[in-house]
């Protein structure tokens, strides 16, 4: 049989089968058509504007490997006018990120755009080893979560950052989604699926793949040849996201365009106010500055349980306690002395005040020190006015978190994906070949 022709330009061979739309094309209009995708998603949603200073998060997976390669190109190719760097986070797990760490100075260099990195050790004072020598591996990954997100903002702040650009994909969107359905947490159901949250603040985050499939990520990276890193957390196996990623990637293989459809479907909820009214109210932490819907914020608590030596404090769920006395877990409260509690404490005086903040070295790691003290000792992080109260649950979620079906792409894609996406190809199992010949 001949081969087939591509759909688009009908002169090359066809090569691979859109996961998201099922069309048979060549290799070249496959870029092509996922690049302006993404780019007219920017366009329509007004996502950037010119002259603004864009973190790229980038952790060196394929994601954020991507997001950086198609923001650079598109930058360049339709003068956007945006001036972007690279922002990554070291956790301090050996053999994980140290590694992938050294994926995202290559991609520096391979893209030509600056590299920020800001330490947990640096930034409150332990890696994450160290939190997981002393918690075990049950509930690293709130640790975890709740720290990126915050050293996520506190780095792109003072880095000067006017907006953080970060990987999350349509598979993404949708299984947030679907948990908050599951949840029955409403308020945040009406919001998990913008593309842009934290809008009226000083540091919005972007989703420029929001309706980009994670599998077309993918392949985009695996016939680009991008230089990404695929290895999972060592930690990984106990991150659990896995049911609502599965049952994403179930609904997918039996109806692609199903990802989108769900997305498309909380865009098109109605929310009365009452459900509105229930999103707690952004404010400051009275310690670290940080934003949050408490006095005191997640990682303040975290970190006062660490140094405490009491690591359980502030994990337990603290539903249904809001407004309790200065907003601590009451574990917390019990152990609080009037005279010390925890403190992050920052040496950069202000957003833009520092070295650092003006860019003015490359990958270099952000001097900010972790230090306890007294309550009176907190410096405030300036100016971080970071809308909590709309953010998915994704936002903080690693990409080793749980793991992703691997059908439908290409035998030598999937090795290349590591144990997160190779190793659960059973779960698309009816999905069709992606890749024609
Ligand atoms: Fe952190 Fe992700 Fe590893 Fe969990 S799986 S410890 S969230 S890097
Ligand atoms: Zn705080």
């Amino acid at each position: 049989m001949a081969p087939r022709s591509c759909i688009k330009c009908q002169s090359s061979k066809a090569m691979l089968k859109r996961p998201k739309t099922q069309e048979q094309v060549c290799r070249g209009c496959f870029f092509t058509l996922f690049e302006e995708e993404v780019h007219e998603t920017i366009v329509q949603t007004k996502l950037f504007k010119p002259g603004e200073r864009v973190a790229i998060a980038a952790s060196g997976g394929k994601d954020s490997t991507v997001l950086a390669h198609i923001m650079t190109t598109l930058n360049a190719r339709y003068g956007y006018g945006l001036d972007l760097f690279l922002l990554s986070i070291d956790e301090g797990i050996a053999g994980y990120r140290d590694d992938s760490l050294e994926t995202v100075k290559r991609n520096e260099l391979q893209y030509g755009i600056p590299l920020k990195v800001v330490s947990y050790k640096d930034l409150y004072g332990w890696t994450m080893d160290e939190i997981v020598a002393q918690i075990g591996t049950k509930n690293n990954c709130t640790f975890c979560g709740v720290f990126r997100r915050q050293a996520l903002d506190r780095g792109a702040v003072l880095a000067g950052a006017n907006k953080i650009a970060t990987g999350h994909n349509a598979d993404d969107v949708a299984e947030t989604v679907l948990l908050n359905i599951l949840r029955g947490d409403v308020p945040r159901l009406g919001r998990c699926a913008n593309i842009i949250t934290g809008e009226d603040s000083s540091l919005p985050r972007v989703k420029p793949f929001k309706y980009a499939y994670e599998k077309e990520i993918v392949l985009y990276a695996y016939y680009k040849k991008l230089d990404y890193f695929s290895t999972e957390c060592v930690y990984a196996p106990f991150a659990a996201r896995g049911f609502a990623r599965e049952f994403i990637k179930d609904l997918e293989a039996a109806r692609p365009m199903a990802i989108i459809d769900v997305i498309r479907s909380a865009e098109d909820f109605t929310f009365t106010s009452a459900s509105e009214d229930k999103l707690p109210q952004p404010r400051t932490c009275e310690r670290c500055g940080y934003i949050s819907s408490q006095p005191v914020c997640k990682a303040c608590v975290l970190l006062e349980g660490l140094n405490r030596g009491l690591p359980r404090l502030g994990v337990s769920r603290t539903r249904g306690r809001r407004g309790e006395k200065a907003g601590l877990h009451p574990d917390v409260e019990r152990v609080a002395t009037a005279q010390a509690v925890s403190a992050v404490k920052w040496t950069a005086s202000g957003a833009g005040g520092s070295k650092e903040a003006q860019g003015n070295s490359n990958h270099d790691t952000v001097e900010v020190a972790a230090q306890l003290g007294s309550s009176s000792s907190v410096a405030h992080v300036p100016a971080v006015v970071v809308s909590s109260t709309g953010q998915s649950e994704g936002d903080g979620v690693c990409a080793s978190a749980g793991g992703a079906s691997a059908a439908g792409l290409p035998e030598e894609a999937r090795a290349d994906l590591g144990p997160g996406l190779a190793g659960c190809s059973a779960a698309g199992a009816a999905d069709n070949d992606t890749v024609l010949g």
